[in-house]
């Protein structure tokens, strides 16, 4: 076309000089020939061929277009399920990444209402839910501080109460145990008076009844009852005695004295009590003074108590040793007899208040089984103790263990464990008598 445009033009140029030189006819043979014919010839061929590229060109286009329109909607949709998919993954992982901590923490508060307050979160991350996952720690392990000395305080509490509880019942025990002995007391007191009372009155009766009698029978009731009252002098001496010391109102005078000295008062009051029955006491002491702090008179009393046991409960003319032994904090003194013996079954009962012995040589001798009760008593008062072995037909051997007074200077207590007899000081007392 743009050689047509140009051939024209060329042509248009020539029609316009050979006009403008006066050839009018070669100026329109130009323009026929080559203007006007070629125009109507070629240009609408050559239209006619640009509007079918046109076409063509519009029909390829709106291929071209269509295929791209498709590309794009297929793309679109790619996009799309693409950014579909990957929401839902995000989501997911977000999810996932929420939920683990969540669910942690709500395990946690479940295991800590349910009271497991060992129970920890093991979530550590750096975000809100692991701080929040260290202050439930935290938490926890607060709580659990606070349970255990909860728990301790109150297992000490129950120790406490445990303790107090026994504490009573062990008093209550002591209680009831006592009032039956003071019952006990009263019966055995009511039936102690009775039988001397009647033994009493029986010996007034007879000579009383028939008539008179002559003055050797009146004389002999009267002995027996003299001897009865003083009998029963002593078994109310030795209740009011029991009684005292139930109140604790037992004067005593306890003060540093030599062991020696109230042992040799002891034995020589054995000694006048055995004469009787020809039963002499063998009494070794040691040479140099053993200090106890005592009271003198009741202890004294103890020892004799355990003398008039030996001599009571052993046949004529047997001896009964007494020995002081020094040991390191304590002196101890040994009353042996070889009399009847107590049968074991019996021996732990010898200490009980109205405890006579069952075999029918014991029950022959007067008494009302007081004396060993006070006897302990007694020791028990001066801190000391008191044990009794014995052996049927054998032996019978009282020890008394009494702190010393001077423990700390012992050194040489154990040297003095040989011992001599002081029968002189026994001697010097019988002359004064
Ligand atoms: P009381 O001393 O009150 O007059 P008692 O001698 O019977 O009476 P305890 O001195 O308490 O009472 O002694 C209790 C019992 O122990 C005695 O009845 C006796 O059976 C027994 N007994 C005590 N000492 C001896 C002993 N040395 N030998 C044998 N039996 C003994
Ligand atoms: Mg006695």
């Amino acid at each position: 076309m743009r050689a047509l445009y140009g051939e024209i033009a060329k042509a248009t140029s020539d029609a316009i000089n050979f006009r403008n030189q006066g050839r009018q006819e070669d100026a329109v043979r130009i323009f026929r020939r080559d203007i006007e014919n070629r125009f109507d010839a070629e240009f609408e061929n050559i239209l006619e061929a640009a509007r079918r590229d046109e076409e063509e060109e519009v029909v390829r286009t709106e291929l071209q277009a269509e295929a791209l329109w498709r590309r794009l909607t297929w793309m679109t949709a790619a996009l799309a399920l693409a950014a579909v998919v990957l929401c839902f993954a995000a989501a997911f992982l977000l999810a996932r990444s929420l939920m683990r901590p969540i669910s942690l923490l709500t395990e946690g508060t479940e295991a800590i209402s349910r009271g497991d307050l060992d129970h920890r979160i093991a979530f550590d991350g750096r975000d809100e839910l692991g701080a929040l996952a260290r202050r439930f720690n935290e938490m926890a392990t607060h709580q659990q501080d606070q349970r255990d000395r909860l728990l301790n305080a109150k297992a000490e509490l129950e120790q406490q109460v445990a303790a107090r509880t026994a504490e009573l019942a062990a008093a209550n025990q002591r209680l009831t145990e006592l009032d039956r002995l003071r019952v006990q007391f009263l019966a055995d007191i009511s039936h102690e008076l009775r039988t001397p009372l009647t033994a009493l009155r029986g010996e007034a009766e007879i000579p009383l009844r028939h008539g008179s009698k002559p003055e050797a029978v009146y004389r002999d009731a009267l002995e027996r009852i003299v001897t009865q009252s003083l009998e029963m002098g002593r078994l109310v001496d030795d209740l009011v005695f029991l009684s005292r010391s139930e109140t604790d109102t037992i004067r005593f005078e306890a003060r540093r004295t030599d062991l020696v000295s109230i042992v040799a008062d002891a034995v020589h009051e054995g000694e006048i009590l055995g004469r009787a029955k020809g039963i002499s006491i063998k009494a070794a002491y040691i040479t140099r003074p053993v200090w106890v702090t005592a009271d003198a008179q009741r202890l004294k009393q103890a020892l004799v108590i355990i003398l008039d046991n030996a001599i009571k409960y052993s046949p004529r003319d047997r001896s009964v040793n007494v020995n002081i032994t020094v040991m390191d904090g304590h002196a101890e003194i040994a009353i042996r007899d070889k009399g009847l013996g107590i049968p074991a079954e019996e021996i732990p009962k010898v200490f009980e208040r109205f405890y006579r012995g069952r075999s029918p040589r014991a029950s022959r001798q007067l008494g009302s089984g007081l004396g060993l009760a006070i006897a302990k008593w007694l020791i028990e008062k001066h801190r000391g103790e008191i044990a009794l072995t014995s052996e049927v037909g054998s032996f019978t051997e009282v020890v008394v263990r009494l702190p010393r007074a001077d423990a700390t200077a012992s050194a040489d207590a154990n040297a003095d464990a040989a011992v001599v007899v002081l029968k002189k000081r026994l001697r010097a007392k019988a002359g004064s008598e």
